[in-house]
């Protein structure tokens, strides 16, 4: 069974291994990246403050979700 690559939009890099999973703009292996609205560097480990200072819920819920993704990304890639 050959499984479909899906890549990083960001970086390139093969994001997981799943017809399931959207293309990402983003992912752990992409660089750093200064944030155009706040200059400060913003990845998707260590976000920048726009994320943090906004109450709203659904942008931080966006961010927090490609995060669980590249949790699950690196358990998949293990995974023969
Ligand atoms: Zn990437
Ligand atoms: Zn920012």
């Amino acid at each position: 069974m050959t499984a479909t690559p899906v890549y990083c939009l960001g970086c390139g890099a093969i994001f997981g291994y799943s017809h399931d999973i959207p293309t990402p703009n983003a992912c752990v292996n992409c660089p750093p990246k200064r944030c155009p609205d706040c200059g400060e560097m913003d990845h998707i480990t260590n976000l920048c403050s726009c994320w943090k200072s906004m109450d709203n819920d659904s942008p931080a819920d966006i961010k927090a979700m490609f995060a669980d993704w590249g949790l699950n990304v690196t358990i998949t890639k293990e995974t023969p």
